[in-house]
């Protein structure tokens, strides 16, 4: 997502304009801003409207119905037109009830600013006061305030914004406390700011969005409070009046001439619903993770569309085969097509490596295979998968559910994002093995630790207590590589294992790989973007640009001699110890987005030896003898052969 949000600017920009447009597609929200406008618009132009005076009493016109005598809603008891009273009625609501967030908001935030950010006493004392707030039933609070001011609307208003106020003060200082620890604030202290600055520009803009969300949810809720208050007679006092006042008056006629209680609770129904819908809508659009998919609920495996399984080659002796793999986003209206048809294939003991730069579809291969790329918005468009012959795409839910884990392990670059920070590492490793093998916990405690030793973790019975934050990267990374193993996967795929670790460590790593694999004969996809990576434990290696594998061969041989111009910038990446002078090419120009993809060759764009014919039709991968194979018309071997 981060990638595709950098990959262009017009991305970025049609992004932010989205925000429209992504309330706009919620109907319900749309339904409710035009509710909200429309009342807003009325109450605004009361003045100016044709309407009788709402406070003008007429003995002789009391309570009649709707239609009666010119009064297009009826009128009251003391027969004044219950239309314009709505009308100047629902103006009172809408005022008190947004002033009454307005100041809500205003203060508990402030409170939830100044305590999140101060902690320690500060933040102990502040969060007492909201806590003894708190401890009243919420409506019994308003309604002792209201006591003690004395009824009236200004005092219902106050009453309202006071118990209100703990909602703000907790929210954002949860917020705060989360922010007044981060880098950026550090750095503004350090630059000298004082602290009211640093609150002001700093962290609130973060908490700003958070406010906005809590006020839209909460409007409604305290016009409803506030017509509560007025029902029961505690706020508007006559002949002032409110949504609430007039239901209370209406409650005397109720049944006889229901109309008159029915108009302002209506009223009341249909604002309050509009404000939350619309508020609703207004958190959807500014949270930036129900923006980006995850209000629709996630599915427990990758979505796939079958058309046609493709012929399955002969690959003898292989444990994990694909084939024409196809794995789509859709983003927005947009399709990235960041996995175009994959070929690959692994042998037990083998261990092949995917090469390519950051945001070449590496990772989305690898989570592909198991189904773990998340639906929506992924999909895996076509191609077909083999796991010991049997169909991975084809599979019912639980049996892929049995096999992930199992038959295929993944460790990923992150071991912190894959290690739960309150279980210790040794229940992890339990719950890891059980869940394939049920057997007694202390057996499963005794299968832990011998995992922890095989990753040559030291003290292996003492470390099963460590949390995950009291190792080391280079051991969290082991107990993962373990966790991997706990079941004798026959397929490990290690999504970059290495690439947050220092050099030594990462050498520990890929020596610790490269032994169980011999010893276990499991094969393993290994992913990086670093080819001095892959020549010291790759057997072959299948090299990714734009989605698609470009070369594929054993190691030394590309090493020696790459026939893709893509492989060979790749190459010319690494450093080579002992030689200083040697020039490191970075490649020029960026991969392209694969939302458009060019015709032809992806790479011609930044390719040396780009040649017209390069930008035309598709290219086949094309074998090259020796199990080497290349995407390319111009590869480099034939130049050296011709020249
Ligand atoms: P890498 O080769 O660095 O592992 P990835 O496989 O993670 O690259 O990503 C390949 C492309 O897939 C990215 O450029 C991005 O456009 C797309 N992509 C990956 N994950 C998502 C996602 N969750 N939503 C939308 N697009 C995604
Ligand atoms: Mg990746």
């Amino acid at each position: 997502m981060g990638r595709a949000a950098r990959s262009s600017a017009p991305a970025g920009r049609a992004r932010r304009t989205g925000a429209w447009a992504l309330l706009a597609r919620n109907h319900l929200a749309v339904a409710g801003l035009g509710v909200v406008t429309f009342v807003c618009l009325v109450a605004l132009a009361a003045p100016l409207l044709p309407l009788a005076d709402p406070n003008a009493t007429a003995p002789a016109d009391r309570l009649l119905r709707p239609g009666e005598g010119g009064h297009l809603l009826g009128t009251d008891a003391l027969g004044r037109d219950l239309l314009s009273r709505l009308v100047w009625g629902a103006r009172v609501s809408i005022a008190v009830g947004l002033s009454a967030t307005l100041i809500a908001a205003a203060v508990g935030s402030l409170i939830g600013l100044v305590a999140g950010y101060a902690g320690g006493r500060v933040d102990n004392w502040l969060m007492r006061g909201i806590d003894m707030v708190m401890a009243f039933p919420y409506i019994l609070l308003a309604l002792a305030i209201v006591a003690v001011l004395g009824p009236g609307l200004l005092n219902a208003l106050y009453a309202i914004a006071i118990v209100n106020v703990p909602f703000f003060a907790r929210n954002i200082r949860g917020i705060t406390l989360g922010l007044a620890r981060r880098e950026f604030v550090d750095a503004a202290r350090l630059s000298g700011k004082s602290h009211p600055r640093i609150l002001l520009t700093e962290v609130l803009p973060n908490v700003l969005p958070v406010i906005v969300i809590t006020m839209s949810t909460t409007v409604g809720w305290m016009i409803l409070e506030t017509a509560g208050l007025s029902f029961l007679g505690l706020g508007a006092q006559p002949p002032q009046s409110d949504l609430g006042s007039m239901l209370g008056e209406g409650r005397r006629v109720l049944f006889t001439h229901p109309h008159v209680s029915v108009v302002p609770g209506l009223a009341i129904l249909v604002l309050v619903m509009g404000i939350n819908l619309l508020g609703d809508g207004i958190r959807d659009v500014l949270d930036p993770r129900l923006k980006s998919g995850a209000l629709s609920r996630p599915v427990a495996r990758t979505a796939v569309r079958r058309t046609a399984v493709p012929e399955r080659q002969d690959h003898p002796g292989a444990v994990l085969e694909l084939q024409g793999m196809e794995t789509e986003f859709h983003v927005g209206g947009q399709v990235y097509r960041a996995v175009g048809g994959v070929d690959l294939h692994l042998a037990p003991g083998e261990c092949v490596g995917l090469v390519g730069e950051s945001g070449s579809g590496k990772s989305v291969t690898a989570m592909s295979v198991m189904g773990l790329v998340p639906t929506p918005p992924g999909r895996i468009a076509g191609g077909a998968a083999w796991l010991d012959g049997s169909d991975l795409f084809a599979l019912s839910d639980e049996e892929i559910r049995q096999r992930r884990g199992r038959d295929v392990a993944h460790v990923f670059q992150d071991p912190l994002g894959t290690l739960h920070p309150l279980h210790t590492v040794g229940a992890q490793l339990v719950e890891a093995i059980r869940a394939h093998r049920p057997m007694p916990r202390t057996e499963a405690e005794a299968a832990a630790c011998d995992l922890l030793a095989l990753v040559r973790i030291p003290n292996p019975a003492e470390r099963m207590q460590a949390f995950p934050h009291e190792l080391s990267g280079g051991m969290r990374q082991r107990v993962c590589i373990a966790m991997g193993l706990a079941n004798d996967p026959s397929v490990l795929i290690a999504d970059e294992p290495t690439t947050a670790l220092d050099v030594t460590v990462q050498a520990q790593v890929l020596a610790l790989m490269d032994r169980l694999r011999r010893e276990r004969d499991s094969a393993i996809l290994f992913i990086t973007h670093d080819f001095g990576v892959v020549s010291a434990i790759c057997d072959r290696v299948a090299v990714m640009y734009a989605g698609r594998i470009v070369e594929t061969g054993p190691t030394d041989e590309i090493l020696a001699a790459p026939a893709h111009p893509y492989t060979d910038r790749l190459i010319a990446c690494v450093p080579v110890l002992g030689a200083p002078d040697r020039r490191l090419e970075a490649i020029s120009g960026r991969p392209p987005v694969v939302n458009a993809l060019p015709p032809g060759c992806a790479f011609a764009d930044r390719c040396p030896r780009a040649r017209d014919e390069c930008r035309v039709g598709d290219i086949a991968l094309v074998e090259q003898g020796g199990g080497r194979a290349v995407r390319c018309l111009f590869p480099m071997e034939r130049e050296v052969a011709d020249g």
